[in-house]
C-alpha cells in the first residue's frame, strides 16, 4: 500500500528558516489577552471580573456545554478588562485581559501524580476537558469530544499526527525531537481513553531524525508504530493521513470515527500527558515564529494570550521586506491585518512572508487548465465550485462538494491564473450557512 493519498501539491517547504532550532522560552509579556472562544464549539463563560487577582493556571472561564472548553490564566496578575478584543480569525471576541503584577505564581504545583496510570477512561476524559485541551495542530476541536464517540462507533486505531506538512512550520518537528517521551506517555493515555490497542505515529520523510528517534523509542512500547510518509501537501490533513495510514476512506460528509479512527496531534499528546499526569491545564504551547519577513526565526514555548507582536519583537522584529503576516502556515493559515492578536491554543505558527513569497499579484481569468482538479486531495473540481460561488449559485456549489473541501489551499497554490479558489470556497460555505439558517 502506498503511504499517501491521491492529489496534493509540492509547495517549497521553506522549513530551513527555523528547522532544528531548539525551543526557547521568551520572558513573560506584561499582559495577555485570552479569548473565551479558542476552540470549535460554544464559547466559555467568564468566571472573573475586572480587578480580580489570578494565578497562573487558574480557571478564568468555564465550559458552557459538552462541546466547549474552559480557559485558564496563563500569567499571574490582575484582570484589567473583560471585553471584546481582536482575534486571529479577523473578528472581535470577548476576551479576558490580564496585566501581570510580578512573580509567576502557579495555581497548583502541577507535580506528577504517580497514580495517574490507574485512572479510568472517564476520569481521563474529564481531566482533559477540565484542562481546556483543544487540538493543537490548528483545528482546535475539543479533544475530550473527539475521544467520546457514540457507542455504535467502534474505534480500533489511534493515529498521531506528526506530519507538519505546512510549509515553514517546524514546532511539531522540534517537540518530537525534544519531548518524545512526553508524547509517548500522552499516546498511552489517549489509547486508554478510547480503549484501543494500536497507535500509529505518522511522520513525513523530510524529518528523518524524528522518524529514527521514535522508531527506536517504540521498540519497547506496546502497540505503537511509526509510519514514515511521502512528503506531499496536505499529508497532515486528517482524512489524507487516515487514508495513508490505514487505507480507509472517510465517507463523504463523514467523520474519522465512522471508519474506526481517531487522529490527535503530537502537541495535543503532550498537553494530554500534562493534564492527566500533572493536573496541568493548557496555558502554554510551542509556536514557530518564522519566515523571510522575520529577522531571526525561532521555535518558542509561549503562554496563551501573548501577542504576535511581542513574539515577533523577541525574534528581532520584521525585516524591511516583510509583506504579509499569517496566523498558521501559508497554505491553510489566515492573513492578519493586525499583529496585536493573541496566541491561541490552536496557534501552531506565526509566519511573515516577504514581498516575493507573498505573491501579491492580482488574479486573472480561469484558463481551464484543470491543474486545480489534479491536485485536489478531495477529488473536487475547485474551478467550478469557485465559479458557482462567484456568481452566487450556492446550491450548485453545494452539489459539487462545497463542504467536502478541507480548505487545504492546494488549488489556489497551483493555479497559474492566481485564482484565490479557496477564498471563494470559504465565502461559499459562509453564504450557504447563512441561507440555510434563514430558511430554518
Ligand atoms: S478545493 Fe478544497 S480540498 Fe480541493 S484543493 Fe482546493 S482547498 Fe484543497
Ligand atoms: S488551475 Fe486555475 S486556471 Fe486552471 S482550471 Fe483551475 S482555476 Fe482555472
Amino acid at each position: 500500500m502506498k503511504k499517501s493519498f491521491k492529489g496534493g501539491a509540492h509547495p517549497p517547504d521553506n522549513k530551513h528558516y527555523s528547522e532544528n532550532r531548539a525551543i526557547e522560552t521568551p520572558p513573560l509579556p506584561e499582559s495577555v489577552v485570552i479569548p473565551v472562544q479558542q476552540h470549535i464549539g460554544a464559547p466559555a463563560e467568564p468566571l472573573v471580573k475586572k480587578g480580580d487577582r489570578v494565578k497562573t493556571g487558574q480557571p478564568i472561564a468555564k465550559a458552557s456545554k459538552f462541546v466547549s472548553l474552559p480557559c485558564h490564566s496563563s500569567v499571574t496578575g490582575t484582570i484589567a478588562a473583560v471585553e471584546e478584543r481582536p482575534h486571529p480569525l479577523g473578528v472581535n471576541v470577548l476576551s479576558i485581559v490580564i496585566n501581570r503584577d510580578g512573580e509567576d505564581e502557579w495555581f497548583e504545583d502541577y507535580t506528577i501524580n504517580g497514580n495517574y496510570q490507574n485512572f479510568s477512561n472517564e476520569q481521563i476524559k474529564n481531566m482533559i476537558q477540565d484542562a481546556g485541551i483543544a487540538g493543537m495542530g490548528g483545528a482546535a476541536f475539543p479533544t475530550h469530544v473527539k475521544l467520546s464517540p457514540p457507542k455504535d462507533k467502534k474505534i480500533d486505531v489511534l493515529i498521531i499526527n506528526g506530519v507538519e506538512c505546512e510549509p515553514f512550520l517546524t514546532s511539531d518537528h522540534q517537540i518530537m525531537l525534544e519531548r518524545a517521551d512526553d508524547i509517548l506517555n500522552g499516546i498511552n493515555i489517549l489509547k486508554k481513553a478510547v480503549g484501543v490497542k494500536k497507535a500509529i505515529i505518522g511522520i513525513e520523510k523530510n524529518k528523518p531524525d524524528a522518524i529514527q528517534l521514535f522508531k527506536k523509542k517504540c521498540e519497547n512500547t506496546d502497540g505503537i508504530t511509526v509510519l514514515p510518509l511521502e512528503v506531499k501537501y496536505p499529508q497532515g490533513a486528517e482524512k489524507q493521513l487516515i487514508r495513508a495510514a490505514t487505507g480507509r476512506e472517510v465517507p463523504r460528509g463523514g467523520l474519522p470515527m465512522d471508519i474506526g479512527a481517531i487522529v490527535q496531534n503530537v502537541g495535543t499528546a503532550i498537553a494530554v500527558y500534562e493534564a492527566v499526569a500533572f493536573n496541568k491545564p493548557l496555558f502554554e504551547r510551542t509556536v514557530c515564529v518564522t519566515g523571510p519577513g522575520i529577522n531571526e526565526s525561532k521555535n518558542l514555548k509561549v503562554r496563551i494570550g501573548t501577542s504576535f507582536k511581542y513574539l515577533i519583537d523577541f525574534c528581532g522584529g520584521y525585516t524591511e521586506n516583510a509583506a504579509k503576516l499569517i496566523n498558521g502556515g501559508p497554505m491553510m493559515g489566515i492573513a492578519q491585518k493586525n499583529d496585536e492578536v493573541p496566541v491561541l491554543k490552536g496557534t501552531s505558527g506565526i509566519v511573515v512572508l516577504d514581498k516575493k513569497q507573498a505573491d501579491l499579484r492580482s488574479e486573472n481569468p480561469c484558463i481551464s487548465c484543470a491543474r486545480c482538479v489534479d491536485v485536489c486531495p478531495m477529488k473536487l473540481i475547485p474551478s467550478m465550485i469557485a465559479t458557482y460561488v462567484e456568481h452566487n449559485f450556492i446550491d450548485d456549489a453545494y452539489k459539487f462538494g462545497l463542504f467536502d473541501c478541507i480548505e487545504c489551499g492546494s488549488c489556489s497554490f497551483i493555479c497559474p491564473s492566481k485564482r484565490n479558489l479557496v477564498q471563494y470556497i470559504k465565502q461559499g460555505k459562509a453564504k450557504w450557512n447563512k441561507l440555510n439558517r434563514n430558511t430554518d
